[in-house]
């Protein structure tokens, strides 16, 4: 009998974004609050005899050894020694690139799914080490919901869950690099960065609330190279949006609206204007942890 596993592979949004400062080995001291949300790609993975393999619908994605799914298998054989394979089939609905999360995702989709069907064992520190040396964002996704992100974002904390459920995303259609993005920041704000007390810092107490009041520091950034974000986020706003704010390194955008009946006017509008748009809510930590396994 094949064994194969099917498995959603949630994208996510940040709450909020601080960049402290530059440390020393080169990367960025960040607060970040992750949110899941119900947008997903799908994952097929079958055990094979050695191989890994990955098969994508979506041609933007690489096939080859740097996917982030075939670096998570081949860490994974590595770390357990076990000698078998996978076939992992993506079927992307997250835009690449996008600032959603699309790749860490499946890499800890992929890690969850075969420690199941190679049968390893990985206790949970391994796990989160694995995850870490993969990307900053995919400890996160092994447990996902509302999280505090520290350090590169791959130290995660689980905090009150946040409940959204008329959120849209919008993508105007270019990639952002996460890497540019940082590079930029740092030359302009490291100094004023250490100043002030972020969003997240008081956020880490536990948020009640939605935080619509968080910024992400990597905006203003972005939003200088690319000043249609700038402009999606007024539209939003003027849409009724309460709230609009890039995630992650962008380009997307997501709005946070108070009921459906705008949420969909909002999003027919977008779309009129060519924009890739998608009617999202907000996933907690136990119904991601529910759904993820199909
Ligand atoms: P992050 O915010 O974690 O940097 P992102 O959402 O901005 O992520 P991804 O969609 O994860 O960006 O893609 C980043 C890059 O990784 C793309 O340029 C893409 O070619 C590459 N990549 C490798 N594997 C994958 C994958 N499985 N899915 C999507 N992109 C992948």
């Amino acid at each position: 009998m094949t064994r194969q596993l099917q498995i959603k592979s949630y994208a996510k949004i940040n709450w909020a974004l601080d960049v402290l400062f530059k440390r020393a080995d080169g990367y960025h001291e960040l607060r970040t609050i992750f949110q899941t949300v119900s947008l997903f790609d799908r994952l097929r993975i079958t055990e094979t005899d050695r191989n890994i393999e990955i098969v994508c619908n979506d041609p933007r994605v690489p096939c080859d050894e740097t996917n982030l799914a075939h670096k998570a298998a081949a860490a994974l054989r590595e770390a357990t020694g076990t000698s078998k394979g996978a076939r992992i089939e993506i079927e992307k609905n997250i835009p690449v690139a996008a600032g959603l999360g699309g790749g860490s995702s499946n890499a800890a989709m992929t890690l969850l799914a075969l420690v199941k069907l190679w049968e390893v064992e990985l206790d949970d520190r391994a796990m989160i080490r694995l995850a870490a040396s993969l990307g900053s964002d995919v400890p996160f996704f092994l447990t996902g919901g509302t999280a505090l992100g520290i350090g590169r974002g791959e130290d995660v904390s689980s905090v009150e869950q946040v409940r959204a459920d008329h959120l849209l995303l919008v993508n105007p259609g270019f990639a952002v690099s996460t890497r540019d993005a940082y590079e930029k920041l740092s030359r302009l704000t490291t100094s004023e960065a250490s100043s002030r007390i972020p969003f997240t810092l008081r956020a880490a107490r536990g948020i009640r609330e939605l935080p619509l009041e968080a910024s992400n520091d990597l905006e203003e950034v972005v939003l200088g190279v690319h000043p249609e974000i700038a402009e999606v986020k007024r539209r939003l706003v003027s849409l009724g949006a309460r709230h609009a704010l890039m995630s992650g390194s962008g380009a997307t955008v997501f709005g946070v609206f108070d009921n459906s009946q705008l949420t969909e006017q909002a999003a027919s509008e977008m779309r009129m204007l060519g924009y890739w748009t998608e009617p999202v809510r907000a996933i907690d930590r136990s119904e991601y942890q529910s759904t993820i396994f199909e």
